[in-house]
């Protein structure tokens, strides 16, 4: 089976690990810093805080922007439940915003639209997440502007999209945004195992991020001058423990340094996929205008003259040992959220989005026979 997805360890990866191994640290230590200050570097944000995963780091954000009960989350239906679910885990209310067609982001008309009802009716969101889906960029700067009318926080989660631009800035420098939230899982570009991280400008969310992802207590002298001693730490508020290892840390720096060699692959066979799926009913990705995709994902759309529908495209390449896949179930639809009064048919764009998605097989370490092995199955079973 060709997977869809599959990291790749190269030989200093391992180097790497079995000398945090054997170091005095093991979690926590020294090279949890050295990949925070890699992932700052790349991104050109003034802090990255390494956290458990994905799903802490976007938890932890939602803290940091004091999104809580009574408070409102958005963010669009095609996407990892995770993207969602951080609005529930603080206790607020979750909406969606419709995506756009091509693109298949965020649509920044739609949420313009949805900000101007929820306006009148009281209940703008706190946070918006837009979800840079399969490594693209959603369009940062109409979304940015609408922040600013509207007051409103911006979450990135930028999970597939580590190594991707937008313009000429880096995806997760939060030129456009307060915060963005990176994963580390193995499917990822780049992988500590489990991991994941948050990237901001912002001092002061820094300093509460780090300390929820340590349980909420912090080391630093009460600012009332009461006498603090050596073994001090004081409780603040609720966190988690949502720490990286030392171990996770360096394999993910090591990964950092070979990021850009990641990406670069992911264009190639993006670039080789157009080519050779053209004249098969089936829509590619556009290619991205302005900047670069990283190409988490490849999502082809199979066209309705196709003489075969997705169930059985999607069944004829599992069979035939091509590893395809769907990115996403629309998350309105799941049963957690149909009982919060969701319905099919509440977000039309995403789930004509869903009806005919494929993923095909796009990682690192393909090969181009791999990947003309993908090509002509898909030409056999579509012919
Ligand atoms: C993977 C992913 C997450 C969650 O990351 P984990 O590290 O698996 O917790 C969140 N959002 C999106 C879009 C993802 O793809």
């Amino acid at each position: 089976m060709i997977p869809y997805g599959r990291q790749s360890i190269s030989e200093s990866d391992i180097q790497e690990v079995i000398k945090a191994l054997r170091s005095p640290f093991i979690t926590q230590g020294p090279r949890v810093a050295t990949f925070e200050n890699a992932l700052a570097d790349y991104c050109g944000s003034k802090h990255a805080i390494a956290v458990s995963s994905g799903t802490a780091a976007l938890h932890v954000a939602c803290i940091a922007l004091d999104l809580g009960p009574g408070d409102w989350l958005w963010t669009v239906p095609i996407t990892f439940v995770a993207s969602a679910n951080c609005g529930l885990s603080c206790g607020a209310s979750v909406d969606f915003v419709d995506i756009h067609p091509q693109t298949h982001t965020m649509d920044p008309d739609a949420l313009a639209a949805k900000l101007e009802i929820a306006a009148r009716a009281d209940r703008l969101p706190k946070v918006v997440v837009p979800v840079h889906l399969t490594g693209r960029s959603c369009d940062m700067v109409p979304i940015h502007r609408l922040a600013g009318e509207y007051g409103f926080a911006i979450l990135e989660d930028a999970c597939h999209a580590i190594g991707a631009s937008y313009g000429d800035t880096t995806v997760g420098s939060c030129a456009h945004s307060n915060m963005a939230v990176f994963s580390f899982h193995p499917v990822k570009l780049v992988t500590t195992g489990e991991g994941g991280a948050i990237t901001t400008n912002d001092d002061e969310a820094a300093a509460r991020l780090r300390r929820l992802r340590e349980h909420g207590y912090t080391r630093e002298s009460p600012e009332d001058g009461e006498a603090s001693e050596p073994w001090h730490y004081r409780l603040i508020e609720l966190g988690y423990n949502y720490r990286i290892t030392d171990l996770q840390a360096a394999l993910g720096t090591s990964q950092m340094q070979r990021l850009d060699e990641f990406v670069a692959r992911r264009n190639e066979l993006a670039d080789r996929y157009r080519e050779l799926l053209s004249g098969l009913p089936l829509r590619t990705p556009p290619p991205v205008e302005s900047g670069r995709s990283a190409y988490h994902l490849f999502v082809v759309h199979l066209e309705d003259t196709a003489h075969l529908g997705r169930r059985e495209a999607f069944r004829a390449l599992r069979e035939a040992g091509i590893g395809v896949q769907v990115h996403y179930i629309p998350v309105h639809t799941q049963p957690l959220y149909r009982e919060l009064g969701f319905r099919a048919g509440d977000f039309p764009q995403a789930e004509a989005y869903y009806a005919n998605a494929i993923t095909l097989p796009l990682f690192h370490g393909m090969t181009d026979a791999e990947q003309d092995e993908v090509v002509s199955t898909l030409r056999r079973i579509l012919a």
